[in-house]
């Protein structure tokens, strides 16, 4: 069974969303025999996506700090630890030439060990507008801009894919993990998404927190199975934001993978 975890979050600087220290993670991470942990802290930066939490930074000045010190104190604690830790982020991806250039500075700056792609939200094409998949009520997803703005982010998970920046691309349709574009019309996005991981084969990670949360993964079993078949490399992931979510439902998610006949697993 998958032994650890690239996909974890702490609290850190009473900024992140994670109900553990990190300092407890890894200690839990040892405890129940994982070999190695990475370490995952949000980075959410974007000058116009609205503060809705602590970690969604505005100002990248603020961001920057933010990330150097994150990084600073995973490595501080790892080193009073015997487990093996990789210093990372879970990165909101952006399409725009302004984002990128930004969070190449932050590579530059602060040289975390990986980078997770990952999107939370969808905007509109100038990115002024932004809808966050998490907060989004049925109701609402009827709204004309609202639906640009989630047929956007099914494009800009094609864009993270293509973009080359990410070791592993997190929880891709967690908008219907969440109940968002569950409606048939948005089948077509979904498969465009499968094709970019098909042609790409960038690795994709089975995130066993939505089996907590409604007992389906992100990506849905149907996804996975088709990603197997395509030889798309994957590995398991918890998403761990406290310690008892460590290794959660990963003997499910192996069981499920050798049943699909998973050859190709993804590892540092
Ligand atoms: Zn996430
Ligand atoms: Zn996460």
């Amino acid at each position: 069974m998958q032994d650890f975890t690239y996909h974890s979050h702490n609290f850190s600087q009473g900024i992140t969303d994670g109900k553990n220290t990190c300092d407890e993670m890894l200690s839990k991470a040892e405890e129940i025999g994982f070999s190695e942990i990475g370490v995952s802290n949000h980075f959410i930066y974007h000058p116009n996506i609205p503060h809705d939490h602590a970690m969604y930074f505005n100002d990248f000045d603020k961001a920057l700090d933010y990330a150097k010190r994150d990084i600073e104190q995973t490595r501080e604690v790892a080193s009073r630890h015997k487990i093996k830790v990789y210093a990372g982020f879970e990165v909101d991806f952006f399409p725009s030439k302004m984002w990128r250039n930004a969070f190449e500075k932050m590579l530059k700056e602060v040289k975390p060990d990986y980078v997770i792609g990952s999107t939370h939200s969808g905007f509109n094409k100038d990115e002024t507008v932004f809808r966050n998949v998490w907060f989004l009520g049925q109701e609402a997803q009827k709204d004309e801009i609202t639906k640009e703005c989630l047929r956007n982010h099914w494009q800009n998970i094609i864009d993270c894919i293509n973009s080359g920046y990410f070791a592993f691309i997190a929880h891709f349709d967690l908008a219907s993990n969440l109940g968002v574009c569950v409606e048939s019309e948005w089948n077509e996005w979904k498969w465009k998404v499968v094709e970019a991981f098909k042609q790409t084969k960038t690795p994709f990670e089975v995130n066993t927190n939505g089996i907590r949360r409604c007992g389906i993964p992100s990506p849905d079993w149907w996804i996975v199975k088709e990603l197997v078949k395509a030889d798309v490399p994957t590995l398991i992931s918890d998403d761990a934001h406290n310690v008892d979510c460590l290794g959660q439902y990963f003997a499910e998610a192996e069981s499920k993978l050798s049943e699909f006949g998973c050859k190709n697993r993804f590892r540092f």
